[in-house]
C-alpha cells in the first residue's frame, strides 16, 4: 500500500526538517506530501515583514527539494495563517497593516506559483479558537483576498477553520463565490467529523486527521469521494502531542484494515486515485 499525507508542515530548524521527515514517512509506504508552510516565526523570522516571508518561502522550498531528493512527490502551499493575525496583532501591528502584509505576501506567492515553484495558498482562514472578533473579521478578509489571488492564478487553497459544520461549510460556500473560485481548488483542512460530512456533501475537497476514531468512522463509510487524510505534523520537538506524525497514517489505517473496519481497496484509491485528482497530479 502506498500512502499520501495530505497536509503537512515540517521545521528543519527547530525540528526533523522534510528530509528526515519524507525518509521516514517512505519507510512507512509514503509516497507524496503536501507541504504547507508554517508562520514565519517558527522558523525563527521574527519581524513582522515581507523580507520574512520571502525567507519562509525560500525555506520551504528547499525543504519540498529535500522531499523530492528523498522519491516522494510533493506539492507546495506557502500561506498566511489566522495564528499570525493574532501575532502580529499581540505585537502592536495594527489591522490595517496586518492585511496590507497578507496581500504582500500573496503577491510574492503569486511570483513563486507564476515561476512552476508553488502550487497552492495555505493556510488561510479562520480561526479555530476565541479571539477579538475585529480579528476573525480580518482573518476572513484575508482568506477571501486569497480566494480571489488563487482565482485569478489557478491556484488551490487550504482553509484553516473553526470546526462548525453545516455552518463552516456553507459560509465557504457564499464566500467562494466572491472570487469565483471552483470548488475543486478548495480544501477544507483538519475537520471534525460533522464539518466532513457536510464538505463531502457541498463538494469540497477535505482532509480528516489520521486519528483512529475520525478514520474509522469517515473511511467506514465507504461512499466518500473528495475525503483525503493529514497528519498537519508541525515538527515542533517542544509540542510534540499536537498533530500527528505523517507515518501515523499508515500505522493507524493498518491497525483498522486488521481490524476490518475499513477496507483496503477503499483506502488505497483514496491514498492515490483522490490524491492524484486533488492535486492534480
Ligand atoms: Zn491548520
Ligand atoms: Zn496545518
Amino acid at each position: 500500500m502506498k500512502y499520501a499525507d495530505a497536509h503537512c508542515h515540517s521545521n528543519p530548524i527547530e525540528g526533523l526538517g522534510a528530509r528526515e521527515i519524507a525518509r521516514r514517512f517512505k519507510k512507512h509506504g509514503g509516497w507524496f506530501i503536501a507541504l504547507v508552510s508554517l508562520p514565519p516565526y517558527h522558523y525563527g523570522y521574527t519581524e513582522p515583514s515581507i523580507e520574512s516571508y520571502r525567507k519562509m518561502i525560500e525555506l520551504l522550498l528547499s525543504e519540498a527539494k529535500n522531499i523530492r531528493e528523498e522519491g516522494l512527490e510533493v506539492r507546495v502551499l506557502a500561506g498566511f495563517h489566522p495564528a499570525e493575525v493574532d501575532e502580529y496583532f499581540r505585537r502592536g501591528v495594527s489591522l490595517e497593516k496586518i492585511y496590507e502584509l497578507a496581500v504582500k505576501v500573496f503577491d510574492l506567492i503569486t511570483s513563486y506559483h507564476e515561476k512552476g515553484l508553488i502550487d497552492g495558498i495555505g493556510e488561510v482562514g479562520r480561526q479555530h479558537y476565541s479571539t477579538a472578533p475585529q480579528r476573525l473579521v480580518l482573518s476572513e478578509l484575508i482568506m477571501i483576498k486569497a480566494l480571489e489571488y488563487a482565482k485569478d492564478h489557478d491556484m488551490i487553497v487550504h482553509l484553516h477553520l473553526e470546526q462548525g459544520g453545516w455552518t463552516t461549510v456553507r459560509s465557504i460556500e457564499e464566500l467562494i463565490k466572491l472570487s469565483g473560485i471552483s470548488k475543486d481548488k478548495v480544501f477544507l483542512h483538519h475537520v471534525d467529523y460533522e464539518t466532513s460530512k457536510w464538505a463531502e456533501t457541498l463538494g469540497f475537497w477535505y482532509t480528516i486527521p489520521a486519528k483512529h476514531r475520525m478514520l474509522k468512522k469517515t473511511l467506514s463509510e465507504k461512499h466518500r469521494r473528495r475525503v483525503l487524510v493529514e497528519s498537519d505534523f508541525i515538527d515542533d520537538p517542544r509540542r510534540p502531542g499536537v498533530s500527528s506524525y505523517p507515518w501515523d497514517i499508515p500505522l493507524r489505517i493498518n491497525e483498522l484494515i486488521n481490524e476490518g473496519v475499513i477496507e483496503e481497496s477503499y483506502v488505497e484509491k483514496i491514498m492515490t486515485d483522490y490524491v492524484r485528482k486533488a492535486y492534480l497530479l
